[in-house]
């Protein structure tokens, strides 16, 4: 059912653009318009029929799970003789320009392939950002699995215990609590180190005083989720205090700034003006936030906008996105507060109910 409608709107864009033919490998995008859930596949969209193509060991979970096209498995020749051979002498291929390597492109459009393959970015992507009530509804389920944890982790949350420790028990409680397993893996991140917005987590042991940035999400039914929080060991400092308000403030300003029709970096924007008044705004170091879905990054991004060439993404019903503007002080610690926000025609309803007061633990 999904699958025929998501087809159909890609057909609608393959008319558009005259094309004779679509092929996809992207994996989120293969899930997204088939429901195929394994690592190997190629979806050739044609006007009037689509064929699916994967290896043996896909088998009987392709014939279960592939809606809307013919499934083909492939022998030692590969996903990409298979669909060449299938395309013949098919002009026009629209082929998905991130995800298509150059031997995969000779491949799949043999000598003339230059000729043959149009190069499209994000056509898929640009779908998935609007999501339906049933993508929404498995969004908020991944990101209340991960909130529910989050008064579990703060027991682990004590002088002494090392940032892997924690990361250890994140993993743990999200697998348990019924997760398919981190959708990244955690970003546990204590006092300086807390100043590296993507920090692995490390032997380093917390101390009294510390800032700990957290950073973690879930996969469920094949969407995942994502959250950020910072609390103290023990007592914060007056200056915790201060930069912890200040992108609480940036963080809430972002979020008021929500809603359809709005483009993507004035959301950015917003948070960046609340930084700025505190002088904090040469600290954040990336953008406000990201759409998130079958992937964990994808559109809309919320971030400055720089292209001349195109106009910027605006904010839509459906879209769910990130709101995580961070401050990050070399040698002295981070803090960044995230949350996936649902945008509604009422503005946004977020998702992650995890409370953001400053806790000292
Ligand atoms: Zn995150
Ligand atoms: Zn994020």
């Amino acid at each position: 059912m999904e699958s025929t409608k998501r087809l159909a709107a890609l057909r609608e864009r393959m008319r558009r653009e005259k094309l004779g033919a679509f092929a996809s490998l992207h994996l989120p995008n293969l899930r997204y318009l088939t429901g195929f859930t394994g690592s190997a596949g190629l979806l050739l969209v044609q006007a009037e029929e689509a064929h699916f193509y994967t290896d043996g060991r896909y088998r009987e979970q392709a014939r279960l799970e592939v809606r809307g096209a013919q499934v083909h498995i492939t022998g030692n020749a590969g996903l990409y003789a298979a669909a060449a051979h299938r395309l013949g002498r098919v002009r026009r291929i629209g082929v998905e320009a991130p995800n298509l390597t150059l031997a995969a492109a000779s491949a799949l459009g043999g000598k003339e392939w230059k000729n043959r393959l149009l190069p499209t970015t994000g056509w898929i992507e640009q779908q998935r950002a609007r999501k339906t009530p049933d993508e929404i509804a498995r969004l908020r389920r991944a990101a209340q699995l991960a909130s529910g944890i989050w008064p579990r982790l703060l027991k682990e949350i004590q002088p002494g215990k090392s940032e892997r420790a924690v990361a250890a028990r994140i993993e743990f409680e999200l697998r348990r609590a019924g997760g398919d397993g981190c959708s990244f893996e955690p970003i546990v991140a204590a006092g300086a180190r807390g100043a590296l917005p993507h920090a692995r987590a490390s032997a380093q042991a917390l101390r009294r005083g510390d800032l700990v940035v957290l950073d973690y999400g879930v996969w469920r039914e094949g969407y995942a989720s994502d959250m950020t929080r910072t609390v103290a060991v023990g007592r914060a400092s007056a200056r915790a205090r201060e930069v912890y308000r200040a992108v609480l403030e940036a963080q809430l300003a972002a979020i008021a700034a929500v809603r359809p029709g709005v483009p993507a970096p004035a959301v950015d924007a917003a948070a960046r003006r609340v930084l700025r008044k505190h002088k904090l705004l040469r600290y954040f170091v990336h953008s406000t936030g990201h759409g998130v879905g079958l992937e964990i990054h994808e559109n809309p991004r919320l971030g400055q906008w720089t292209r001349r060439d195109q106009p910027p993404p605006v904010l839509e019903t459906g879209n769910v996105i990130t709101i995580e503007p961070g401050v990050y002080l070399p040698g002295w610690g981070g803090v960044r507060i995230e949350d996936m926000v649902h945008v509604t025609d009422g503005g946004a309803e977020i998702l992650t109910p995890t409370p953001k007061e400053l806790l000292e633990l």
